[in-house]
């Protein structure tokens, strides 16, 4: 889809409509494994036994959803708007999903 680089938008700080800039907002903070050692660590604490990974620790699910890779080819769109009088960001509410975003 095309998508304009600005937009006239309500900014809840300014509690205006202004104008703001359109960017894709980058997608941080992807879960990392959990370390061997805090495994371990959790074991000595007497956490992480039992039936299960007691949704954190040891074993993992047989089938993950997330094995499925490449299943979709679209992606939701996760805009930033950065109002212009501010300096304030705000972030789409909801995404939806679509190929490809042109900035035009
Ligand atoms: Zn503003």
């Amino acid at each position: 889809m095309k998508m304009p680089k600005s937009k006239r938008r309500f900014c809840p700080k300014c509690k205006n409509y202004t104008e703001q800039k359109v960017e894709m907002a980058k997608v941080t903070g992807k879960r990392g494994s959990l370390s061997h050692g805090s495994i371990q660590r959790a074991r000595k604490r007497g956490q992480g036994r039992g039936a299960g990974n007691k949704g954190k620790w040891g074993s993992k699910p047989a089938i993950s959803k997330f094995k499925r890779t490449g299943a979709k080819i679209s992606k939701k769109t996760a805009f930033k708007y950065t109002c212009k009088v501010c300096n304030k960001a705000t972030q789409q509410s909801q995404g939806f999903r679509t190929k490809k975003v042109e900035f035009v």
